[in-house]
């Protein structure tokens, strides 16, 4: 399996970071890990386009992370080229009164854009997901709640192979992370913010890489960063606390799995 960091920053402009999307593809899937701002044309550099890439997974419903899904099936309905296979979308399920489910969020964009997002040449498939399994082609999906919005959930992917990676999206320190990261080849975390800046529901250098630490990960890739990050020693604080390679994440950077 191949990751291709599409964007390595957050919901503020920045000409060197995209909003965040990751792209992930194995030997005959191509999965997108959340589709911020820019995902469409990121996709493109990376050679897939909104025809190939078969399922889209949802970390959370913050705009920074999913403002480009009515884009994409905007573009699926190109009358000259329209896609013509199934798309899965997965997100997760609302767990408070507050919050809203994937599901429901997507029936308020139908809502609002009407057909503009309604497919006709494909069927798209929506799961909602809290603590479950789910396969995605000949790959295994694990997912498991994290705690920064009502719906967030990670996701553990193994291929046939049994290499995994993992993603969390947004997501403060808790069990449930280090439990779906543990023994993984590739740990994708946020480090929103720099050491001694910690905001609720986000993770720095040191507990990032704790997390990876206690999850006996092999290797961690930081991502998600808030401007302050770039000037601050990331990858020095993380090592501190975790034994394995770091790297840290830019935009269209290419990882073996
Ligand atoms: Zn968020
Ligand atoms: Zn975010």
């Amino acid at each position: 399996m191949e990751l291709i960091i599409l964007g390595s920053g957050t919901g503020v402009p920045s000409l060197r970071r995209g909003s965040p999307a990751t792209l992930l593809k194995a030997e005959n899937q191509s999965i997108l890990l959340d589709s911020g701002s820019g995902t469409l044309q990121k996709m493109l550099q990376a050679g897939v386009t909104y025809k190939d890439v078969d399922a889209v997974l949802y970390s959370h419903i913050h705009p920074d992370h999913c403002a480009d899904l009515v884009p994409l099936i905007f573009a699926c309905k190109y009358q000259e080229d329209p896609r013509t296979k199934d798309l899965l979308i997965i997100g997760g399920s609302r767990r408070s009164p507050y919050g809203q489910g994937f599901r429901g969020y997507f029936e308020e964009l139908r809502r609002v854009h009407g057909s503009w997002i309604e497919p006709e040449t494909f069927r798209i498939h929506i799961r909602e997901v809290v603590a479950d399994e789910a396969a995605i082609g000949d790959l295994q999906v694990t997912t498991l709640p994290l705690e920064h919005a009502p719906e967030s959930v990670g996701y553990r992917i193994a291929s046939p192979q049994g290499r995994t990676v993992v993603y969390a999206g947004d997501t403060d320190y808790c069990p449930n992370i280090v439990e779906l990261a543990r023994g993984a080849d590739l740990l994708l975390l946020e480090c929103s913010f720099p050491e001694g800046r910690k905001v609720q529901g986000h993770l720095t250098p040191s507990l990032s890489g704790r997390i990876a630490q206690e999850a006996g990960c092999k290797r961690l890739v930081l991502t998600h960063f808030y401007p302050p990050c770039d000037r601050s020693d990331i990858r020095g604080d993380c090592q501190n606390v975790f034994d394995g390679e770091v790297l840290l994440a830019e935009d269209m950077m290419r990882i073996a799995i």
